[in-house]
């Protein structure tokens, strides 16, 4: 069975870059009729923070993005948490210490220290001198006996290591060992196991049968498969994934805006947009082919797409279209995530979104945003047809869903007549234009013969504007000053019935 994994540390909240490789863990999955994994990499407990597991597991659950075996998924595969495999972990690191492929390093920091800097400053290749390496059986008994605090060394020149490593998306890696430490240390001095062994060992357990990960990992690489070739196990196919950049090339950081997951959730940005752009990201070919953003969507018909998107729980994965993703058409390029890309894709989701879903979903964040709306005392709930009503009224003016409090509040509050746009809009109108407006508008809505539906205000609104005498622009302006105070608002011909409600409640 094929069989990918997703391998983050808890060291804090997941990270874009992080969702990413979820993604494309399970994508690839899906791609090849395989399966992923979850599995937690909490080895290094000078880093561990709490609540990080939760973060990750809610984050990958909002994108939708379940995987098949992991904490409280499937267990056949586990225990997914490495501090519960430690044991596993002593019986590989017996086994090379046993044929010589690993050894024990008692030196302490001090001396480790001042032999790198002399190894440097003699212009050697090693960051280590391997001087137990040559420690006697002995020797070595006796300290450990004695209960000398020590670490477990790989010996890298115990195995022929592979001169190019093959990676699924940089293709042959030359060089590949240049950056390794000498003998690097496998088994720490509390014990637990570093980053390299925990992964080979697990990787190896589990049946993992591709690795995809950050590119940060890749010089990680001869490592992990010379550890292979020195355990006489196969390895699994790599994968690394290139970094993500911010628009001005430089490393995404916390500084540098939005890294955090739980910030675009809670910004309200919806998961298939957030996914769409992270895979884009990444896309060799079509992002170079043409700057133009609207030709990428195509490219992915996200409109076809969108079709299909109550069928799915989670509308990303048929935006993505398992049957092109490919990782031969992986860029190994940095790729750069661009706000503005991000925005666009959300401001279309909603445009397709169905309505009464989008309704169903921000109904909790109006009734506590505007706690003091008329409409909310006299209707708790928020009626969820008026909801829709607007979210259709402001369909294409709202990136994210968020936005309906800040772009249309009118619809749920008085507006505010006092703002500097709206006194604006105001003096825009000369005073007599603006009662004569606001008169003959509001006859018209209080008239006894008219229907109080879309089609009727909208022809008796305009009937009104086109005998009012003045430039029509003066009448638009007044209704629009009145009822929302602001400039730029849902068209007004496009005005739902119950936001004349509320155009009648303020003539009245
Ligand atoms: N545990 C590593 C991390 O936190 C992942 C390494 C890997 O996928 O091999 O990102």
């Amino acid at each position: 069975m094929v069989l990918f994994r997703f391998a983050p540390s808890p060291t804090g909240a997941l990270h874009l870059g992080g969702l990413r490789t979820a993604l494309f863990n399970y994508l690839a999955a899906k791609q090849l009729g395989g399966k992923w994994i979850l599995r937690i990499e909490d080895t290094d407990r000078t880093r561990y923070i709490p609540n990080s597991v939760e973060n990750i597991q809610s984050s990958l659950r909002w994108a939708g993005l379940d995987y098949d075996y992991g904490p409280g998924a499937d267990q056949t595969l586990g225990p997914y948490y490495q501090s519960e495999r430690l044991d596993l972990y002593r019986t590989y690191s017996q086994k090379l210490l046993e044929s010589n492929k690993a050894y024990r390093c008692f030196c302490k920091p001090d001396r480790l220290l001042e032999t790198k800097e002399r190894l440097k400053a003699a212009g050697s290749h090693l960051t280590y001198d391997r001087a137990c390496l040559h420690l006697s059986e002995e020797d070595v008994a006796r300290r450990v006996r004695a209960g000398h605090e020590h670490v477990v060394r790989f010996n890298s020149d115990s195995v022929p290591s592979s001169p190019k490593p093959h990676d699924l998306i940089f293709g042959d890696i030359s060089d590949a060992h240049a950056s390794l430490p000498t003998d690097p240390i496998l088994v720490k001095t509390d014990l637990f196991p570093t980053y390299h062994l925990a992964s080979v060992v697990d990787d190896h357990q589990m049946g993992i049968t591709h690795v995809l990960r950050g590119e940060e990992w890749m010089p990680s690489l001869p490592l992990h498969l010379d550890l292979y070739t020195a355990l006489s196990i196969t390895p699994p196919k790599f994968g690394h994934l290139p970094i993500l950049l911010n628009p001005d090339g430089t490393k995404m950081s916390k500084r540098s805006g939005d890294v955090q997951v739980t910030d675009y959730i809670k910004h309200g940005w919806e998961p298939s947009a957030v996914l769409y752009w992270l895979m884009l990201a990444g896309w060799r070919g079509r992002a170079q082919q043409s700057g133009a953003q609207d030709a990428l969507i195509n490219d992915f018909q996200l409109s076809n797409m969108v079709k299909e998107v109550s069928v799915f729980f989670c509308p990303a994965i048929c935006y993505l279209k398992l049957s092109q993703f490919d990782l031969n058409n992986f860029s190994k390029r940095r790729s750069i995530l661009d706000p503005g890309m991000l925005s666009h894709l959300n401001a279309l989701h909603l445009k397709h979104e169905d309505p009464l879903a989008l309704a169903r979903r921000v109904q909790p964040l109006i009734k506590v945003t505007f706690p003091q709306s008329v409409l909310i005392v006299l209707s708790p709930t928020v009626d969820l047809e008026y909801l829709t009503k607007i979210l259709s009224a402001l369909s294409g003016r709202i990136t994210v869903l968020n936005d309906i409090m800040t772009a249309a509040p009118y619809f749920f509050i008085s507006p505010d007549l006092a703002s500097e746009e709206a006194q604006r809009l105001r003096a825009s109108v000369p005073s007599e234009r603006y009662f004569g407006a606001a008169r003959l508008a509001c006859d018209t809505l209080s008239s006894p013969d008219l229907q109080f539906c879309q089609e009727e205000i909208d022809a008796g609104l305009k009937s009104t504007a086109k005998a009012f005498g003045g430039p029509s622009k003066h009448f638009w302006s007044t209704l629009r000053h009145a009822v929302t105070g602001m400039k730029a608002c849902a068209s007004m011909r496009n005005y739902v019935p119950e936001c004349c409600l509320t155009i009648k409640l303020y003539f009245t």
